[in-house]
């Protein structure tokens, strides 16, 4: 087992931006699991029929070929062989992938995955319950927190530097709406672990982020934390 650092919180606190960039620094392999939802999202919206009882969601991820695989130190996810690492990132595929985590059938084969995946490496893995489920012996775990006008204005910029031309108001309610369900649901909710360390980023920028998780880094290396 390497070195795991967990790092949970609600969606646009800057996770996985932060996640890549203290992975890039100490060398680590970066694992997005919200992808892996996101996948799934897209899986499910394919369906003919969208669906919705035990049975059927387990048919559906069972019979799904879901592939992660690290190029260039970046990671892609396959889904039935076709990378779909881009399409998945609209708000829309966020939104059902808030949706589709709440059933148990999917987050059992997801945390299964995450887990084999994380076996042999060290890692920064990012999501809502690395800390408390898939990596509860993570040797450190942050829990990344930011004001909802600040985490919508960070979604804002980065829809806007994509091109698109997003609607604010939209914005927020999106996130109040995905941090209800994902904070509300009955398996696995988001919750800061009860040893994960806060960050509130709201007044943070990336460097001085990225800076204090090496920090907190280096001071379990030291066996000081
Ligand atoms: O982090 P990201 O916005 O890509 O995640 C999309 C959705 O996937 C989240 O809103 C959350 O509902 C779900 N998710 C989850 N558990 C994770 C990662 C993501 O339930 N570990």
């Amino acid at each position: 087992m390497g070195f795991q650092i967990a790092i949970d919180g609600p969606a646009g606190a800057g996770k996985s931006t932060i996640a890549k960039m203290v992975a890039n620094r100490l060398g680590f392999t970066y694992m997005d699991t919200g992808a892996m939802y996101r996948a799934v999202g897209l899986l499910f919206d394919a369906q003919e029929k969208f669906p919705e009882s035990s049975e059927e969601i387990r048919k559906v991820c069972d019979a799904a070929d879901i592939d992660i695989r690290f190029i260039d130190g970046s990671q892609r996810i396959f889904l039935n062989g076709k990378d779909v690492s881009d399409v998945i990132r609209t708000e829309h595929a966020g939104n059902t992938a808030s949706y589709v985590s709440t059933f148990p059938e999917v987050r059992t084969r997801l945390v299964a995955l995450q887990q084999e995946l994380s076996r042999t490496c060290d890692v920064v893995m990012d999501g809502r319950d690395i800390g408390t489920v898939v990596l509860p012996n993570a040797d450190l775990k942050i829990f990344m927190e930011a004001d909802i006008l600040v985490r919508a204005q960070r979604r804002f910029d980065q829809l806007a530097e994509k091109g698109e031309t997003p609607d604010m108001e939209q914005i927020i309610k999106d996130l109040e709406a995905r941090d209800h369900q994902d904070r509300n649901r009955a398996v696995s909710p988001l919750k800061q672990a009860d040893d994960a360390i806060l960050i509130d980023t709201s007044d943070m920028d990336r460097e001085e982020v990225t800076e204090e998780i090496l920090r907190l880094y280096k001071k379990v290396k030291d066996g000081a934390l």
